[in-house]
This record gives C-alpha cells, structure tokens and sequence, in this order.
C-alpha cells in the first residue's frame, strides 16, 4: 500500500488590518492572541500584541508600517518577541531585533532570548559586595558602584551625561566585564560621535551598541532597553559581569508616551500613561548579582535620565530615582564653572554604599564628601568677605585642593591605586601646603613616577588593597623624593 505522507495540519489565528496609524495597528479577529504575541503582518513584517480595545486587538509594528495595508490578512505566531544573543555580538552594532547596524555581516547567536523575561528571584540573587569602577575618581571615592547595582545618572541637558557612562566603559578594558552600550531615540550624528568615540578607546572589544535613533520606528525605540538587557542576560546566565548604560530613558518614556496616545489610553501626570512606572521598573528590576548556584554572573545598569533646569522631581525622574539604588547628579551651573565631572555630591548618593570598597579606598574616602560639603558652604560664607583669619583660609585652600583633585578630563579613567594615592596624599594635608602649578604636577605625575621608582609599593597596593604601615612610610618618602626632584617645576609654579 502506498505512504500517504501528511503534512501536520497548521490551525493559525487569523486576523484583519482594520486601522494604521504611527506604527500601532488595529486589528479585528485573532480571537485567542495575548499580549506581547508575535503577528505575522506581511511575509517579512512581524508585529507584537501591545494592547487591547472591545472589539479589536491593538499591534505595534516590529518595522516599516508602509508593508502593510487595510484589509490584509494576519496571522497570529506562536511565541513572543526574542532576539539572539551570543558572544559573537561583542564588538558589533545591532538594531533591536539584534540584526547588525556595522556593515560587517549576519552576526550567528547561539541562542535567542525573549526581550520580555522575568527578573531572577530573590533566592536566585545574593548581595552585591564587589566594586564596578568606573574609572571616575569622584565616582569610586564618593558614590561606589558594586556589581549588581542599578545606579541613575540624573542631569540636565549636556552636563557630561554619556561621557560619564562611556568612561565608565572605557575602564573596563582588562576587567573582564561585558559593556553593553544602548542608544535610545537620540539622533544619528550624537550617536555616530558616541560610536567614534568608543572606537578610537578600543572599548569595542568588550562592548555591544544596542541603538535604536530617533529615525527609527516608535516600536523599535520603545523595546531596544528590553533587547539591551535579553543580551546582557545571556552573558549574566553564563556567570559573566554585564554593565550596561542606557542612554537615555527620557526619550524612552516620550517614545511611550506616544505609543500610549496612539493606543488612546488615558494620558494621566504630564501625559504620560498610567504604566510609566511599571515600564522602567520592568526593566531594572532585571539587574542584579546571581548566586553561586546560578553562575554568579550579574549586570550592572547606569540608567540615564534628563532634566530640565535641574529639577529631578519630574514624573520619569522621581520614578526612577524610587526604583534604583542611588543616583549620580549632574549639575549645569558645577559643567559651567568648570568643576567636571559636574556631579553635585550633595544630591548624589549610593545606597550600596562603602561596603564594596576596598580597604584601602575605603580608609582614604571617608571623610571626603563631608569635607567638600563644609568647603562648599565656607566658600559660600566667605566670598564677600575680604579678611579672613589663617585658619579660614587654610580650610579653603585645604577645599580647593579637595575641588581640584576631583576634577578629572573626560577620556581618562584612573585606576583604583591611582586614586589611593591621591587622596593618601591629600589624607596626609600635602596637596594644601602646595601652589596651585605644583599641585597640578603632584596630580598628573605623582602615580607615573611611583610606578617607574617604587614598582613595590604599586604592587603591594594592587594585591593587598589596603594600605599597611610599610606602604604608608614608603609613599610619604616616596612624596619627599618627588618634590625634591621636582625643584624647577616648583619654582616655575610661583613665577
Ligand atoms: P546631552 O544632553 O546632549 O546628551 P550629555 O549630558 O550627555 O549631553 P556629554 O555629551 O557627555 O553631555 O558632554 C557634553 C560636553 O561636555 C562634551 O563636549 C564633552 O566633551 C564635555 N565634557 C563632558 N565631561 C567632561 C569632562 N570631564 N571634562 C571635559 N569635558 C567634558
Ligand atoms: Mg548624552
């Protein structure tokens, strides 16, 4: 008898295009859809179920809405919306479907994630005790990050936002971390500067550019977040450090918003949608330290969100200042007088605090936030005052050397032992007995000349983190040493 052979009959939701408009569709039909299902909108056009009215089901378009049109026929997919992810996309530039922006080719993952994934329970995560530096010296000394954390960077408009994030990232070269950088809803020349940037540090080797600019569909701007964070998952699964910058979650939130208007759901507080909230709590909720059982991976997020005039009690802003665990503030008035980074250390904090530093930094910062509060409101004291006793004008020169040590250029990330000894040095009142040229050389040189004179003590420093007696004496004499090599470029301070 002769083999029939039956292809298994494939039963679909079916549906009808009722309405286009900004990248959302209406559609009548698929009768048992849920959301966040895939459509099949066109042969190579998928979208994803966002919502629902009465009748019809509300779709957002995952690409180009021309492809589509009244009337056509649509088909509900099984499963959700996943990307693939894999060590192959480090190094590369990916849209939000994880297809590649760079012009070098299909990239292969070896598996796919969903965008959409639950976060790790509490019984799967375990306390954040170590340090993710970031290279930024006000940032390690006075407002740590550890692995795990969710850390806000909050900020008017150019206040050196992306520059702290993409430091950050630079830091990382030999720090066995994955950096995910991801673009949101910004423009295409801001972003080809970021790439370049990124480049010419060589921090591509370490890094993944999710992007979705401004030019781009609303769907792929509203989920590229959530893809940033499927890929970073997949190296956190695999018990690797993930850090990972959004740049930035107010056009995340605007992009929404109009997603939201489009799907006619009630505008509430500055018009954002009720679930404003719920949509960036879904997403750094994802972050965290894994357990040992689980790999021990975790993912480190440095959201970042403008203000406007400095005032962080906008909607989107206060939300995610609630749900993060501490936030870096960016000052314009600090930007334009120079001191940058321009991070106000009066309004920036890190609730995982001091307990991921080590020792050594932890001995050496104490008390610097404190001071540089106290200097502030002296120098705010004393400004229109013109005599003012010794003792006055030593704590502000004690401040102005604190003021200075802190500013640091963009691009140039400091190692932890770097920062040991500075602020060893300022610890032990030096930077305040010096002129302000000799300063700057005591800052820029000091950490070269230890590691070309006094190997030993640098060394000491990286394996112990903690600063013993014998590297204490060792660094004072080594100070005594520098300014008496230093003569000339002292004299030629006071000239
Ligand atoms: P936007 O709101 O446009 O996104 P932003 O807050 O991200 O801006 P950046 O683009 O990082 O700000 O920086 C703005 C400008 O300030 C850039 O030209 C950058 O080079 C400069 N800048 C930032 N940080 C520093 C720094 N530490 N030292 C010197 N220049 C800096
Ligand atoms: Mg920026």
């Amino acid at each position: 008898m002769q083999e029939i052979n039956l292809k298994p009959l494939e039963i679909k939701d079916v549906g009808t295009v009722k309405e286009i408009k900004g990248g959302v569709i209406k559609i009548g039909g698929l009768a048992s859809c849920v959301n966040g299902q895939l459509i099949e909108l066109a042969p190579d056009l998928m979208g994803m179920v966002i919502g629902f009215t009465k009748r019809d089901v509300l779709v957002l378009v995952l690409g180009d809405e021309n492809k589509v049109n009244i009337g056509d026929t649509v088909y509900g997919e099984e499963g959700v919306f996943e990307i693939p992810v894999g060590s192959n996309f480090i190094g590369r530039v990916v849209n939000t479907f994880g297809q590649p922006l760079d012009g070098k080719g299909k990239i292969e993952g070896v598996d796919s994630y969903p965008i959409f994934r639950n976060a790790p329970g509490v019984l799967d995560r375990t306390p954040i005790v170590e340090p993710l530096l970031t290279g930024t010296k006000i940032i390690d000394t006075c407002i740590p990050i550890g692995k795990g954390q969710r850390e806000l960077i909050v900020g008017d408009r150019v206040t050196g936002k992306t520059t702290l994030v993409i430091d950050a990232i630079i830091n990382q070269k030999n720090k066995n971390v994955i950096c995910i950088y991801c673009w949101v809803g910004g423009s295409q020349s801001a972003f080809l500067k970021i790439m370049e940037q990124l480049r010419l540090s060589g921090a591509m080797d370490w890094t993944i550019v999710v992007a979705a600019s401004a030019s781009t569909s609303p769907a792929e701007q509203y989920l590229v977040p959530y893809a940033a964070c499927a890929l970073g998952e997949y190296f956190m699964d695999h018990g690797r450090d993930v850090f990972c910058a959004f740049d930035n979650l107010s056009r995340h939130a605007w992009i929404y918003r109009e997603i939201s208007l489009l799907l006619e759901r009630s505008p509430g507080r500055e018009a954002y949608p009720g679930d404003i909230f719920y949509i960036h709590s879904q997403l750094m909720e994802r972050a965290g330290k894994l357990n040992e059982e689980k790999g021990s991976g975790s993912m480190t997020f440095l959201p970042i969100v403008e203000t406007q005039e400095g005032d962080i009690t906008g909607l989107v802003q206060s939300n995610l200042v609630s749900i993060t665990d501490g936030q870096i503030y960016l000052g314009s008035s600090l930007f334009n007088e120079g001191f940058r980074p321009a991070i106000d250390l009066g309004l920036s904090v890190s609730r995982i605090g001091s307990k991921v530093q080590c020792e050594a930094i932890k001995k050496v910062s104490r008390s610097l936030k404190r001071e540089f509060a106290q200097y502030k409101e002296l120098a705010a004291l004393t400004t229109i005052r013109t005599k003012l006793s010794a003792e006055i004008e030593l704590r502000l020169k004690r401040g102005q050397a604190l003021k200075d040590f802190l500013i640091q250029d963009k691009s140039k990330p400091l190692c932890v032992e770097e920062m040991i000894v500075l602020f060893y040095a300022f610890s032990k009142e030096l930077p305040e007995i010096l002129e302000d040229a000799q300063r700057e050389n005591f800052k820029h040189n000091i950490y070269a000349y230890l590691l070309k004179n006094h190997p030993e003590l640098i060394e000491e420093l990286t394996i112990q983190k903690f600063l013993t007696g014998g590297v204490e004496r060792g660094l004072d004499k080594a100070f005594e040493e520098f300014f008496a090599e230093n003569p000339q470029q002292q004299i030629d301070s006071k000239e």
